[in-house]
C-alpha cells in the first residue's frame, strides 16, 4: 500500500469509533497498513491531537474484535492520528486542513495519496464533495478517493441528484460506496463456492434450484433512531441495499478470477434482469408490516407505535418481505423471496437455497418432508450447512436431515470494516456498490415507495418476537414454498434434530 492520508469527516461520530477505527486498528496489527499511513480526523468540536488519540484508543479498546494488549503497539499505532476543526458549511475551513494534509504529505514523502471517507449525514455528501474540489483537496497528486455510507439518496429522484452532484468532484471510479454487507466474509466467498466448486457451479440454476430465501432479521427496534427512521422504514433501510446486493452477489454467475470490472458488469446484468414491478402488482408481490408488543428472549417489548419519537398513526413499515424474479437462463422460474424486518424472533442474516426434489410428488411442506437445503448464515455467525435429506434407519419409511456444517470463529473473522477499508485503500472496487446498481435498484423499489405512499398496500401487523407477519407465509405458501429454520431452536445457526448425523470431517469442507 502507498502513503495515505486518510481523512475522516465525522471522526467523533458513533461509526468512526464502533467500526472505524477497529478496523484500522486491526488492519494495522495485521501489517496492512503502509508505515506512512495516517488520519486526519474531523468534527466541529474543538478536540486537541492528544484527545483525540484517547477517544481512538478508547474506541478501540471497546469495540476491536481482538483484544488490545500490548501498549507499545497502540502507541505506535496512535502515533498517525491527527484531529482537525472543520464545520462541512465553512470553506475557511478546509483550506486549514489542505495545510494539514501537505504538511503531513511533506512528512511521509511518496506520493501524496488521499482518501476522504464521509463517516457523516447524507445531507452534508455534496457540500464535502463541492468543498473537496473548491479548496483544492482534491488535487491530490496521487490518487484521491472518496468513501460515503448508505443512504444513497431516498427515492430515484433525490439518489440520481446525489449521484450527479458527486460526479462533479470524483469520477465513478473514485468513488466507494460502502454497504457493509459485501464487507462480511461469507458474502464475499459467495462467488467463490460456486465458481471454484464443480458440485456447486453444476447446481447453481433453475434445473436444480427450487426457490432462494434471503433473510435479515434484526431483534432491536428504532431505538433513538425513531425520527430518521419513521421516515426511511424496512425498504430504505435494508431491502434498497442490502438485501438486493445479497440478491446480486448470490445469481451473479461469474468466470474464474474475475476483475472488479466484471464482476460489476455481472452484477448489473442480474438487476437488469430482474422482472420489474408494477404499482398495481406490488400487493401480490410485497408484504408490508409493523410490529405490535410482544416477547424477545422472555422479555416484553412494545409496538412500533408507542416507541418514543414515533407519531401516532404512522405507517411506516418495520417488515418488508418480497418475492422477485430473475428473467435469465439461469434463474428463470426460480422465486427469490427476501425478508427483512425489526423486532423479530432472532437476529441473523442468511440465505437458503432450496434444491429441487426429482421424485417429490406433492409440492406441499408435510411432516415428513425434509428439504434439501445450502445455508450460508451470514450474521452474527459465519457458516455454511447442508441439509440432506436421509433415510432414518430407526423410524422404517422415515426420514431425517443430515446436516454437513462449517462454523467459523468470530475472533478469526476479519470485521466487515478492515475488508471494505483494506479493499479501497487498495483500488480495489469489487465489493462496493457501483452508481448502475445504486439507481437500478432504486428503480426496482420505486413503485413499491409509490405503492406504499399511496396506501395501495395492506399494512400487516405482526407481534414483536415473532417471524413477521403470517402474510409472509402466505406469499411463500402460494407458489408451495415455506420460509425454512423459523425454529426456535434457530438462534444458532440450522435447526438441529435429536437425530442427526454430522459428519467427523465436516470442517474441511
Ligand atoms: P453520528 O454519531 O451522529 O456522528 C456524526 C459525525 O458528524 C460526528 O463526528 C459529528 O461531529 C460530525 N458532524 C455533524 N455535523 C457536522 C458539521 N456540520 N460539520 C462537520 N462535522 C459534523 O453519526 P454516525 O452514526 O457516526 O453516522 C455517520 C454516517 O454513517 C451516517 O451517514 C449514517 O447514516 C452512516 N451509517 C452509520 C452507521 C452506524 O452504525 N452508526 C451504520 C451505517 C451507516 P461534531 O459533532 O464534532 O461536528
Amino acid at each position: 500500500m502507498e502513503a495515505t492520508t486518510f481523512v475522516l469527516f465525522g471522526a467523533t461520530g458513533d461509526l468512526a469509533r464502533r467500526k472505524i477505527y477497529p478496523a484500522l486498528y486491526n488492519l494495522f496489527l495485521d501489517h496492512k497498513l503502509n508505515h506512512s499511513f495516517s488520519v486526519i480526523g474531523l468534527g466541529r468540536r474543538e478536540v486537541a491531537d492528544e484527545a483525540f488519540q484517547a477517544m481512538v484508543e478508547r474506541s478501540i479498546r471497546d469495540f476491536s474484535r481482538r483484544e488490545v494488549k500490548d501498549s507499545a503497539s497502540v502507541r505506535s499505532f496512535l502515533k498517525s492520528f491527527r484531529y482537525n476543526v472543520l464545520d462541512v458549511g465553512h470553506t475557511e475551513d478546509y483550506k486549514k486542513l489542505l495545510q494539514r494534509v501537505e504538511q503531513q504529505e511533506k512528512r511521509a514523502g511518496g506520493s501524496p495519496n488521499r482518501m476522504f471517507y464521509l463517516s457523516v449525514g447524507p445531507e452534508f455528501f455534496e457540500t464535502i464533495a463541492f468543498n473537496i474540489k473548491q479548496s483544492g483537496l482534491g488535487n491530490a497528486k496521487g490518487w484521491k478517493r472518496l468513501v460515503i455510507e448508505k443512504p444513497f439518496g431516498h427515492d430515484l429522484l433525490s439518489a440520481q441528484e446525489l449521484n450527479q452532484k458527486l460526479s462533479e468532484a470524483f469520477t465513478e471510479e473514485e468513488i466507494y460506496r460502502i454497504d457493509h454487507y459485501l464487507g462480511k466474509p461469507m458474502v464475499q466467498e459467495l462467488d467463490v463456492f460456486q465458481q471454484s466448486n464443480p458440485v456447486l457451479h453444476a447446481l447453481w440454476n433453475n434445473r436444480y434450484i427450487s426457490n432462494v430465501q434471503i433473510t435479515a432479521a434484526e431483534t432491536v427496534g428504532v431505538e433513538e433512531r425513531a425520527g430518521y427512521y419513521d421516515h426511511v422504514g424496512a425498504l430504505r433501510d435494508m431491502f434498497q441495499n442490502h438485501m438486493l446486493q445479497l440478491l446480486m452477489m448470490l445469481a451473479i454467475r461469474l468466470p474464474k478470477d474475475s476483475s472488479p470490472d466484471e464482476v460489476r458488469f455481472k452484477k448489473k446484468e442480474v438487476m437488469e434482469a430482474l422482472e420489474s414491478l408494477d404499482e398495481g402488482d406490488v400487493q401480490f408481490n410485497v408484504v408490508r408490516g409493523q410490529y405490535t408488543a410482544g416477547t424477545i428472549q422472555g422479555k416484553p417489548v412494545q409496538g412500533y407505535l408507542s416507541e418514543p419519537g414515533i407519531p401516532a398513526g404512522s405507517t411506516n413499515d418495520t417488515f418488508i418481505a418480497a418475492r422477485l424474479q430473475i428473467d435469465d437462463p439461469f434463474w428463470k422460474d426460480v422465486p427469490f423471496y427476501i425478508r427483512t424486518g425489526k423486532r423479530m424472533k432472532e437476529k441473523s442474516t442468511r440465505i437458503v437455497i432450496e434444491f429441487k426434489e426429482p421424485l417429490k410428488q406433492s409440492s406441499s411442506a408435510g411432516e415428513n418432508d425434509i428439504p434439501n437445503l445450502l445455508v450460508f448464515e451470514i450474521s452474527p455467525n459465519e457458516g455454511l450447512t447442508l441439509q440432506l435429506k436421509a433415510r432414518d434407519p430407526q423410524h422404517k419409511g422415515k426420514f431425517k436431515a443430515m446436516h454437513i456444517d462449517f462454523h467459523t470463529s468470530s475472533i478469526e473473522v476479519p470485521e466487515a470494516y478492515e475488508n471494505l477499508i483494506h479493499d479501497a485503500l487498495h483500488g480495489d472496487p469489487s465489493f462496493f456498490a457501483h452508481w448502475n446498481e445504486v439507481e437500478l435498484s432504486w428503480k426496482w423499489v420505486q413503485p413499491i415507495l409509490n405503492a406504499f405512499d399511496k396506501n395501495t398496500v395492506p399494512l400487516h401487523t405482526y407481534a414483536a418476537g415473532s417471524f413477521g407477519p403470517a402474510e409472509s407465509d402466505q406469499l411463500l405458501a402460494k407458489k408451495g414454498h415455506h420460509w425454512w429454520l423459523d425454529t426456535a431452536e434457530a438462534a444458532n445457526g440450522v435447526e438441529e434434530e435429536e437425530n442427526d448425523v454430522s459428519l467427523p470431517d465436516a470442517s474441511n469442507f
